[in-house]
């Protein structure tokens, strides 16, 4: 059985250790969670949100304890862990507590007429247990929130947080023992690799991930062996494209914060900034003066805190290294001492599309910027990626700002403002290409946790229906007259035939 230890990246401070689930944990979990599947699901849809309600109330009282737990664990400034894992996670919980009803309830849908009397119906049913795992960028929310919506929906919850981040496993497992959660509702699962591979053996009915596009590849692999659905939301190279006519004040504030919030550690994480031509050199000085002015430190009074996976920060020296082997120039920043986990906030130009740090996720506080003298180039250039999840787009012109927004290949995407699409838990959230498959978040992210049952009812009085044995000529002739009627080209019809057809179709049913 492994052990994690439990480190603060910032400081070096070991925090404690965690055992591992060993094999047969994993499995005695998963039979928990199937025996407490029935009476979680048939609890009527308030009590589940209940125990949701706890929650949220737990997590305003703790806000700043466990708001300082997940900055031990993970090197963020304790403000970003108060905005991006306890805010959001609650907010979340209060949409649930307001929409769920209306999201999960059955909804009456059209019938044609051809079908009357029937009528037709879409009723949402839990999947039964649900497998998330998730990353260590934003350890607590991307496992509550997913975690959260699946038992809303009815599900059982086997959770599998980051190895990188166990510490914050561990709060979470605490948090949920508070609460109260029938036995078996929610189980954490800490370990790496293996116990999310012994998870994935275990046959969830859904497993939702979020990690790397690598990550996702090997699961769904995996997962394809036993036909369980995946979600996947995986990693981006997010474009920023800022016209001339924006307001460059504030595109330059966003670019900044895009590119090194949670020290660039965001999936959507503004990763190439595309500028116009006429206010590049203008706009890389307000780039470089605000980038100038901010303060790396831990955990209080700082705007960076330091990167939380020394594996990470491997990547992001390897990226920027590669991109001043061709070219690149290094306008601010690049200071990342060898061994140390705080990689000073570096703007680079001079960059091309052939470097790593224009193409692969970087993930770290590096923003590489271009200009493009037309719209056709910049949006060239941001579709010119194997990702798709997030980007935004700057420009005082509402019209050409959403033209060229959605002739962008990503699943989100903002104007004037970035980052922001999973704020608005009403906006649906995922990715296209190498980003992800699945969309959570709205009402698809919460039905995401669900299969529709769609059922058909007819009151039952006629003898048969017109498309029942036995087959007759007149029922031939009947719908060759109704195909032409309705579906033809011209609307001529002939009044008799049609009348004779509807003659025929009553007499079949009576
Ligand atoms: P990762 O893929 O290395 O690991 C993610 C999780 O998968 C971890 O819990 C890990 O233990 C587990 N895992 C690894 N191999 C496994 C296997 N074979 N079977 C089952 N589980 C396995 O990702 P990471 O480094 O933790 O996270 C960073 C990545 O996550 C980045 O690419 C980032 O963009 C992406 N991300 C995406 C979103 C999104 O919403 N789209 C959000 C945050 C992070």
């Amino acid at each position: 059985m492994g052990v994690l230890t439990m480190q603060n990246p910032a400081t070096g401070e070991i925090l404690g250790e965690l055992a591992e689930a060993t094999p047969d944990e994993v499995r005695l979990a998963m039979e928990r969670a199937r025996q407490a599947f029935p009476g979680w699901s048939a609890l009527p849809l308030p009590e589940r949100l209940h125990y949701l309600t706890r929650l949220r109330h737990c997590l305003a009282e703790q806000a700043e304890t466990l708001a300082g737990k997940i900055s031990a664990d993970t090197g963020k400034p304790t403000l970003e862990a108060l905005m991006t894992e306890i805010f959001i996670t609650a907010d979340t919980i209060r949409f649930y507590e307001k929409h769920a009803k209306r999201m999960l309830s059955p909804r009456r849908v059209p019938t044609p007429l051809v079908l009357w009397p029937k009528r037709s119906s879409i009723h949402y049913k839990p999947l039964g247990v649900v497998a998330v795992i998730s990353p260590w960028n934003y350890p607590f929310q991307l496992s509550v929130i997913p975690a959260l919506s699946a038992l809303a929906a009815g599900n059982t919850v086997l959770l599998k947080p980051s190895e990188v981040t166990p510490y914050t496993g561990l709060v979470m497992e605490e948090l949920f023992r508070t609460i109260g959660f029938p036995e078996g509702v929610i189980q954490v699962l800490h370990g790496g690799r293996e116990v999310g591979q012994a998870l994935v053996a275990a046959k969830p009915d859904k497993i939702f991930f979020t990690g790397s596009a690598a990550t996702g590849r090997a699961i769904m692999k995996q997962a394809a062996e036993y036909l369980i659905p995946v979600e996947l939301e995986l990693g981006g190279k997010d474009p920023m494209i800022v016209f001339a006519d924006a307001h460059l004040e504030r595109a330059a504030n966003a670019a900044v914060w895009g590119a090194f919030t949670n020290a660039g550690q965001v999936c959507m994480s503004v990763e190439r900034l595309y500028v116009e031509q006429s206010v590049y050199p203008q706009f890389v000085e307000l780039v470089k003066a605000k980038t100038a002015a901010l303060r790396q430190g831990f955990p209080r009074q700082a705007d960076i805190g330091s990167m939380t996976f020394p594996r990470q920060a491997e990547i992001v020296r390897d990226h920027v290294a590669d991109a001043i082997a061709k070219g690149a120039v290094v306008e601010i920043g690049g200071r990342f001492d060898e061994d140390g986990m705080f990689l000073s906030p570096t703007v680079l130009t001079g960059v091309t599309h052939a470097m790593k740090i224009m193409r692969e996720e970087t993930f770290g506080p590096v923003l590489p910027i271009m200009s493009f003298s037309s719209e056709a180039e910049a949006i060239r250039l941001a579709n010119d990626s194997p990702y798709g999840l997030n980007a935004s787009v700057w420009s005082q012109d509402e019209t050409k700002a959403k033209r060229v927004a959605l002739q962008l290949e990503t699943g989100n995407v903002c104007i004037n403002d970035c980052l922001v699409s999973f704020a608005n838990p009403h906006l649906p959230f995922g990715g296209v290409k190498q980003s992800g498959i699945g969309r959570y978040r709205g009402p698809e992210g919460l039905r995401a946790f669900t299969h529709a049952v769609s059922v058909i009812h007819d009151p039952g009085r006629q003898k048969r229906e017109v498309n029942w044995y036995p087959y007759t000529e007149e029922q031939e002739t009947m719908f060759v007259v109704l195909i032409k009627a309705l579906f033809g080209r011209e609307r001529k019809w002939n009044r008799q035939a049609l009348l004779a057809a509807w003659r025929e179709w009553k007499r079949l049913q009576e």
